[in-house]
């Protein structure tokens, strides 16, 4: 008999609800605890998983392995080619190690919603048990309503009550304890299966040799990583976050994204620690930085709250369905000048060139690119949400569809569609000395002050030229016209 854990986008053993459950079964139980995780490639493929994400996690996959052999634990990975073959595998594996109970933590996209509901149905036909349990958010999605019972579609009220939950709910930072240490005995039923080798990917998902060494040089893999950048961002920068936040070229932000969408750190943790350097325990007082970065984990929370609420924008649908009849423009030299960072907009393309250097792109930079794309080369937004998956690090569906929907203002609590960031305007305020895009945008290294934001418009354009730096492929003040217009027009049609 055994116990089984299956890890998705949990891969860490702190503070891991189903872990833990798990753990404590087997140990009532006498039975080894085992861990499991199913390498799918056609999950890749239809999650457009970025190639740098996907070695990510197989690089926390083999430290994982190595944290769970110190507690005797093994963890087996194998590759299941077919997605729609994971559930039967999963059963087979447990019946061939005689276990009866499986635990998971709950993913909220559609798919994995019905995955794992027809899991629950498999294993009571083959009278197994699989539990499963509401993990990656701080407030499990579903818990908070409107006075009217409604669903919240705004943001501010619904974090006020997210707050408010917490404060009566405190257990809801509690931290869930590493999994006990399989027993001697234990481990020798199940010795076999700490021998096997993290398995490779498909071509398309690999990284070349050189993206390789950068990425991993930026973002060493595993929980002890997380926990360690996660306190270092508390003590060192968290109380001046809302100040310096916005800053493309200040690193100002905790960069633990990454680590939240696969997992290696639980966003209870990331709360509590910076919660615990406050004065108070209550999350919306107190040293403001502290609560504007709580309220910006809180957004993670929010998008997978909607996610949960509204799963039609699982499927490519706007949140709002009186923008579904916008007439985006499919200009493909446009699209791609967007995507290699061509566009004759330096903050524009220093953002996307960070994003192809780093697998990660600052907040403010992807406001402004999603509005850049959206509204000023209208260019439908769902063609840059897929590009932001196949290559952030961090890409995770809510949140990047979350973040999309705001820029292009068919999403849930999204900018209004007449507002329009004038992409010059950001730059100046943003990226005040032109450091973000010198640093992004090798060709205007050498322009001298504010020419830096818009080189063709400020004298700089031979200078530009000449190092091979392209003209802007719109004039802002025309393209934002034409968006007006496109918008009116769309939502005139509903
Ligand atoms: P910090 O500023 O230190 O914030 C701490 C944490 O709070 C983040 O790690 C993140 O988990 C959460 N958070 C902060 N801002 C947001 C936000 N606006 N929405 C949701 N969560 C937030 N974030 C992702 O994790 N994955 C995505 O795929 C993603 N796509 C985005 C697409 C667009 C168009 C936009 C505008 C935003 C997107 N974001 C996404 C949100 C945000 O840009 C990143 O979470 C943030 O830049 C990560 O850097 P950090 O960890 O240093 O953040």
């Amino acid at each position: 008999d055994a116990v089984i854990h299956w890890f998705k986008m949990d891969l860490r053993t702190t503070d891991n609800r189903a872990l833990w459950e798990a753990s404590e079964k087997a140990a009532q139980a006498g039975v080894p605890l085992i861990c499991i995780y199913m390498v799918s490639p056609k999950d890749f493929e239809a999650h457009l998983t970025a190639p740098v994400r996907v070695d990510f996690m197989l690089r926390t996959l083999e430290v994982l392995k190595r944290d769970l052999a110190a507690l005797h634990i093994p963890l087996y990975v194998e590759t299941v080619e077919k997605r729609r073959e994971v559930p039967e595998r999963v059963l087979d594996f447990m019946q061939e190690w005689g276990a009866s109970h499986l635990f998971a933590n709950i993913e909220y996209e559609v798919d994995e919603l019905r995955r794992e509901a027809k899991m629950i149905r498999m294993c009571a036909g083959r009278g197994l048990t699989m539990e499963v349990f509401h993990d990656t958010c701080i407030v499990p999605p579903g818990a908070l309503a409107t006075g009217a019972g409604k669903q919240y579609a705004v943001y501010s009220p619904w974090y006020r009550s997210w707050v408010a939950h917490v404060h009566a709910n405190p257990d809801l930072l509690s931290t869930f304890e590493q999994p006990t240490a399989n027993l001697p005995e234990a481990r020798d039923k199940v010795a076999a299966l700490f021998d096997g080798e993290i398995p490779d990917v498909p071509h398309n998902k690999r990284l070349s040799e050189e993206d390789t060494k950068r990425f991993r040089a930026i973002w060493p893999a595993g929980e002890r990583e997380a926990i360690d950048r996660l306190e270092k961002f508390c003590e060192e920068k968290v109380a001046q976050y809302t100040k310096r936040r916005n800053f493309p070229s200040d690193p100002a932000t905790s960069n633990i994204s990454v680590h939240l969408a696969a997992g290696t750190l639980s966003a209870r943790m990331a709360v509590r620690t910076a919660r615990d350097r406050n004065k108070t325990k209550k999350l919306d007082a107190g040293v403001e930085g502290i609560q504007t970065w709580i309220s910006e984990v809180a957004w993670r929370d929010f998008y997978k709250h909607v996610l949960v609420n509204w799963p039609y924008i699982c499927m490519n649908k706007p949140f709002k369905p009186e923008y579904s009849n916008i007439e985006w423009s499919y200009n493909a030299a446009h699209f791609d000048a967007w995507c290699t960072g061509r566009t004759g907009f330096p903050i524009v393309d220093a953002a996307m060139r960070q994003v192809r250097s780093m697998g990660w792109m600052h907040n403010r930079c992807r406001m402004i690119v999603a509005s850049f794309l959206a509204k000023d080369l209208l260019v439908d937004w769902r063609m840059g949400e897929k590009f932001f998956m196949e290559h952030l690090i961090d890409g995770d569906f809510a949140s990047n569809n979350g973040g999309w929907g705001f820029s292009a203002s068919t999403g849930v609590d999204p900018q209004p569609y007449f507002r329009i960031f004038n992409p010059l305007l950001q730059s100046e305020k943003f990226d005040v000395d032109g450091d973000y895009i010198r640093k992004y945008v090798p060709e205007l290294r050498d322009v001298k002050g504010k020419a830096v934001h818009d080189p063709y418009g400020r004298g700089a354009g031979p200078q530009a030229r000449k190092a091979g730096y392209p003209e802007p492929i719109v004039v802002h003040k025309d393209s934002r016209e034409r968006t007006l217009a496109a918008y009116k027009a769309g939502l005139d049609r509903d």
